[in-house]
């Protein structure tokens, strides 16, 4: 009961918090710096960040303890990505420091069947859904698409031949975003695939996180530096109530989000670290303004926010995760990361 209020006072954007293991790199003898507030009230709601003795307490719509599995996440989402089937238009985000889990949340680790992500999770739950729902006379089409948003410009992960390079001298290429009354977004010259099985979205995740590499250096350090987004478009028409259902799915692995200071950047990493800093606080400011319900919300400040503008607003269902690593040296950051969403929570 409580939880439907809550979604009700805040239109339909839910925050989650999820905290990673500490790992062996993260420092020998690393005491975390989280503990989980046991009171009944806030069972699986509340986290506390513990900086010198002194307690930082938060609360979210759900708290993953860093023992949570995969598959019990996924649990948690999963009547969300159920609504993308039902018409809604649905988007997931991770946000957090790079190393705070983002991307094993999203992706996991697709080889290791436990630890599958919440995209590949999503797909299959996807798939087969819409196929049992074929009894009942639904018939579906579905198109995925994957870009990366880096330094505010689109590159298209899917497309054959590279369109433009990061590499220097080569034309930026433009993608041009728009969206119809109905709020059905066109990215021009984006590749979109047909996709009715796991193993062809499979291999488009690689085709994806091989695009993604290309042309640099080091391959984790930059991917961090852009905002990764899977787009599942859902055609879904009843053959015997002639009944229509589009929805659409945004997964959305986002630019670590630690501060300039720390990266100590100059030249063309300040350039990318205040691309990164303008879209994220964008992204808040958006989701801000939504929840508040204000009249002038803020999409067109970003790449990030106008591409998914119609799948923010609306009746449209968002979600954001917020990781967070719970190794001492990451503390300011982790502050700085759930204050983020306390915000938008
Ligand atoms: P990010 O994408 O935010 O930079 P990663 O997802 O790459 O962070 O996570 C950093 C490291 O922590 C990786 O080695 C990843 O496998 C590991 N990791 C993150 N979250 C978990 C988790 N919940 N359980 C186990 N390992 C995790
Ligand atoms: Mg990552």
């Amino acid at each position: 009961k409580l939880h439907n209020t809550i979604l009700e006072l805040k239109g339909n954007i839910r925050v989650f918090c999820r905290v990673r293991p500490l790992l062996p790199d993260d420092g020998p003898g690393a005491e975390p710096t989280v503990s989980y507030p046991t009171s009944a009230e806030l069972a699986g709601r509340g986290i506390d960040l513990i900086q010198s003795g002194q307690k930082y307490p938060f609360t979210f719509d759900k708290v993953f303890a860093h023992d949570a599995s995969q598959q019990e996440v996924f649990m948690e989402i999963s009547q969300l990505v159920q609504s993308a089937l039902d018409g809604y238009k649905v988007c997931i985000f991770a946000y957090g420091q790079t190393g705070s889990g983002k991307t094993y949340t999203m992706m996991g680790r697709p080889e290791a069947p436990l630890q599958k992500g919440l995209i590949p999770r999503s797909l299959e739950q996807v798939f087969q859904t819409s196929q049992a729902l074929a009894a009942q006379g639904w018939k579906y089409k579905m198109q995925a698409s994957m870009l990366e948003i880096y330094n505010e410009n689109i590159q298209d992960l899917l497309a054959s031949k590279s369109n433009a390079g990061k590499e220097g001298g080569k034309q930026q290429h433009q993608y041009k975003i728009s969206h119809d009354a109905e709020g059905n977004t066109t990215v021009a010259d984006l590749t979109i695939v047909d996709v009715s099985t796991i193993g062809q979205v499979s291999n488009l995740l690689q085709k994806a996180a091989h695009s993604r590499s290309v042309g640099r250096t080091d391959m984790n350090e930059e991917s961090s530096r852009s905002h990764f987004v899977f787009t599942l478009r859902i055609y879904g028409v009843n053959e015997s109530t002639e009944q229509q259902v589009q929805g659409v799915l945004n997964l959305i692995d986002l630019a670590g989000s630690e501060r300039l200071s720390r990266s100590g950047a100059t030249g063309d990493r300040l350039k990318e670290t205040q691309a990164i800093n303008k879209s994220l606080s964008s992204l808040s400011d958006v989701i801000f303004a939504l929840a508040k319900k204000d009249d002038h919300v803020p999409f067109r400040n970003s790449k990030l926010t106008y591409l998914l503008q119609p799948c923010l607003g609306g009746d449209s269902k968002t979600l954001m995760f917020v990781n967070v690593s719970p190794d001492p040296s990451s503390i300011g950051e982790s502050l700085c990361s759930l204050r983020f969403a306390a915000r938008v929570n």
